[in-house]
């Protein structure tokens, strides 16, 4: 997708702090942190919500949860604990139309959500 800004960070013309690659996504820092830890993981295909995944993208889902384990264990959120959000929609908060998970951690989290 030519102007969506995970896609541009997934083949490389615009810049981010990598923090896991996997065949079916990649994970990189939040650019604007909301916590210790706040990593962001991304399917490579251009997905753009929630809604969108399809049975077909079963792999995708395996992958991307996949990276979340990796991302918690990479960043030493495992053991103390961390969340994952996934906003969708205009009052579920989504900016950027690229399925992705937040993974928050580092600090106690309250009852904000990502
Ligand atoms: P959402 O509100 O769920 O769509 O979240 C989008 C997230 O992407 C926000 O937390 C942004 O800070 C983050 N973000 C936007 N642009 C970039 C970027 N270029 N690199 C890293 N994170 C970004
Ligand atoms: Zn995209």
């Amino acid at each position: 997708m030519e102007d969506c800004i995970f896609c541009k960070i997934a083949d490389g013309r615009i810049p981010a702090a990598l923090v896991y690659e996997n065949d079916l996504t990649l994970a990189f820092e939040d650019i604007h942190p909301m916590a210790p830890v706040h990593v962001i993981v991304i399917p490579k295909k251009h997905i753009p919500r929630l809604l969108d995944l399809g049975r077909e993208d079963r792999q995708i889902w395996d992958a991307l949860v996949d990276a979340v384990q990796e991302v918690s264990r990479i960043k030493g959120v495992d053991e103390k604990g961390f969340r994952m959000v996934i906003n969708c929609n205009d009052e579920g908060g989504q900016v950027v139309y690229h399925l992705h998970v937040h993974v928050l951690g580092g600090r106690k989290l309250d009852d904000e959500l990502g």
